[in-house]
Formats: structure tokens, C-alpha cells, sequence
């Protein structure tokens, strides 16, 4: 091949490479403009905003986090404000949503831009990413739509629309099939306008190229679509090796004295720090937990079993069978252990924040009390 026959390949090479670029992101731009909700964090370009939206968002709805999102853009309006709030009120913020750890590290990065960082955020993917509880997808969709950088964010709205559009066949969730969303990632995105295609490609996975239902009969991208074409929709994206789901058994003592209760502060665990009634992790009989209240808190005189309720709660690896037993004590009686204490039984879940699982028991005997 001469020389000038090798420029003309090149060129022609690169050509079709920034065609397919404009084409692609001009149906996914028109796509977008049509039909993206109005969403609070995409009228701001300020990295504090993003990035609160982005950590609350993490494995949850839109339509559950928007209001968590609002109460802390209200509560902590600048990141100076939510470093030096209490974990406490974070934590108190924050109940409900499940994954406390993104909580805790909330607070502390808002502590390391604040202070170490004198309240400015990091302006480059690196110096973001090296943040705590920010990663990779995190990073990227603060360093395009803070900061305007050309980072294509991969999450799973992402992993599906590139797998399906390209026909990547190896599990998504795997070194290998990454690696190909990657590549094929690149063929696409257009690093002029990182925050639109960003935006617009993750909408279009939430709304368009949905995981059961997917509009494929109305998709502006059918023609370009290998999943489509090849009758392979429902097939894509594969996974491998599902997440082993181990069961457990907590036993919860709830005593009750008048309208006071007893509640502990965890200090490990994905509820560290939040608090709970007095916890054993096994599964007991009644009169296990009985005799185990009374060695444990020295109660006097007679304890009074009132009653038990049986609670499931789903973690991402962990099915909890949870048992609450109440039982009464007798008014006046103070027990006095370090790591547990007295309060009003209202005040947990409202001064003192504590897990979904406690959440559901008070809410379920509430209902039962009515
Ligand atoms: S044709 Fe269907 S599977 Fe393909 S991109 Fe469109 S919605 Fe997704």
C-alpha cells in the first residue's frame, strides 16, 4: 500500500469513527431533550449537588431518593454546612434509605472538602476518585457535569443500553464483559458534550431501554441495535454467578417500662452507629430471652413476656429473620449497663436513628397499638 493510499484508509477510518459518534448522539441528544424528567441535580453544575445526588441515588429509585435529596439540600446547604452537622443528624437524614456505610462516608468526605480542601471540591477525575465512598461511575459523572471533563459514566442503566446496542455477550459483571462495554463505550461517546450524553444515555436506559420491558418498537436506536435485530433483548446483558444470599437470626429484647424502653449504639456492621433494642444474633425461644434479660440486666423480681413479632428484612447479601420480644418491667426500675440505656420508646427512630428492620417492627406495632 503507498503512502498516500494509507492516509486515505486512515482518514476514512476516522471519519466513519466521528460519524457514528454524531449520528448516535444526536438521536440519543433528540431522544433526551424529548423525554427527560426535570430533575432537581441537572440544573446545577455545582460538584456538591452532583455529588449529594449521586451518592443518595446509589441502588435506589429516583422517585425514592428525590425527597431525601431535598431534605438535604435543605438541611446542609453547602458541604461546609453537612461537615460540621453531627452524624447523628445525618444519620437521622439518611434513615430509611438502607446502605448506612454511603451515610458515614458522606459526612466524612464532606468533613475532607471542607476542611482539607477548604470547602472547594476537587476539579479532576483523579483527585475525585480518590475520595472516599466516590468510585469510578461516581467520579466520572462529577468530573462531566461539574467540570464539564470527557469521563463516560458506566452504570447499570449504561451496562445495559451499550451491551444490548453491541450484542456484548460476556457477563456485564465480570472483568472480560466490562472490558468490552468499555471499548464499545468509546465508539460512541462524545467527549464534547460529556454531561448531555452522560445524562442522556442513563435516562434513556431508566426510560427507553428498560431491564423487562424495553420500547424497542418505538426506539429511535432500533435500527443500530444488534439485541434488537438478533431477537436477543431479553438476553441481554448477562450476569454471572448470582450474589450468595446468607440467612441469619436476630433476636431483639424490647423491654418496656411505661413508656420508656432500652436501645444500644452499634459499633460494627453495615448499622454501625445507628441504635437498636439490645440484639443477640441467634434465634432463641422465649424463655432463652428471658433468662438471657434477666442475667444480662439484672432484673429484679419478675419479668413479664408480653409478646413476639416475626420480621424478615432483604439485604443485597443477607436474609435477616428477625424476632422482636417484648416484655415489661416493672415501673421505677432503672438498669444500668454502659452500652445500653433509657429512653422514650418514640424518640428511636426520631432523636435516635436507627435500621429499616426496627423501623418496620415500630411501624408494625404502632399499627397493632391503634
Ligand atoms: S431497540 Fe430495544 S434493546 Fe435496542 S436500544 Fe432500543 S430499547 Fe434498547
Amino acid at each position: 500500500m503507498d503512502k498516500n493510499s494509507f492516509f486515505s484508509n486512515i482518514f476514512s477510518l476516522l471519519k466513519t469513527f466521528f460519524e457514528q459518534i454524531l449520528e448516535t448522539s444526536t438521536i440519543l441528544f433528540s431522544w433526551y431533550l424529548e423525554n427527560k424528567r426535570d430533575l432537581p441535580w441537572r440544573t446545577t453544575t455545582d460538584p456538591y449537588f452532583i455529588w449529594l445526588s449521586e451518592i443518595l441515588l446509589q441502588q435506589t429509585r429516583v422517585a425514592q431518593g428525590l425527597p431525601y435529596y431535598l431534605k438535604f439540600v435543605e438541611y446542609f446547604p453547602t458541604v461546609n454546612d453537612l461537615a460540621t452537622a453531627r452524624e447523628e443528624d445525618v444519620l437521622n437524614l439518611w434513615q430509611g434509605l438502607g446502605y448506612y456505610s454511603r451515610a458515614r462516608n458522606l459526612h466524612y468526605t464532606a468533613q475532607v472538602v471542607a476542611f482539607q480542601h477548604n470547602g472547594k471540591f476537587p476539579e479532576n477525575y483523579t483527585d475525585i476518585r480518590a475520595l472516599k465512598g466516590i468510585g469510578d461511575y461516581t467520579a466520572a459523572a462529577i468530573a462531566s457535569f461539574a467540570f464539564g471533563l470527557p469521563h463516560a459514566v458506566i452504570d447499570g442503566n449504561v451496562n445495559r443500553v451499550i451491551s444490548r446496542l453491541f450484542g456484548i455477550e460476556k457477563p456485564i459483571n465480570k472483568p472480560a464483559g466490562q472490558g468490552e462495554i468499555k471499548i464499545a463505550l468509546e465508539q460512541i461517546f462524545d467527549r464534547s458534550r460529556p454531561a448531555l450524553w452522560n445524562q442522556a444515555i442513563m435516562e434513556f436506559g431508566a426510560l427507553q431501554c428498560t431491564p423487562k420491558n424495553p420500547n424497542c418498537v418505538d426506539c429511535p436506536l432500533n435500527t443500530k441495535c444488534f439485541a434488537w435485530s438478533s431477537k436477543k433483548v431479553h438476553e441481554l446483558p448477562r450476569k454471572e454467578g448470582k450474589t450468595k444470599v446468607t440467612t441469619i437470626f436476630h433476636s431483639y429484647i424490647v423491654m418496656i417500662s411505661g413508656t420508656k424502653t432500652y436501645i444500644q449504639k452499634r459499633d460494627t456492621g453495615i448499622w454501625k452507629n445507628l441504635y437498636q433494642f439490645p440484639l443477640i444474633e441467634k434465634e432463641m425461644t422465649v424463655e432463652e430471652v428471658v433468662t438471657h434479660a434477666i442475667e444480662t440486666f439484672d432484673i429484679p423480681g419478675i419479668v413479664n413476656f408480653h409478646s413476639v413479632r416475626e420480621i424478615d428484612h432483604v439485604l443485597s447479601h443477607r436474609k435477616i429473620f428477625a424476632k422482636f420480644y417484648t416484655i415489661s418491667l416493672n415501673t421505677g426500675y432503672e438498669i444500668l449497663k454502659n452500652d445500653i440505656f433509657e429512653t422514650e420508646l418514640d424518640d428511636l427512630g426520631k432523636v435516635f436513628p436507627t435500621s429499616v428492620l426496627t423501623l418496620k417492627y415500630l411501624n408494625q406495632q404502632k399499627q397493632h397499638d391503634k
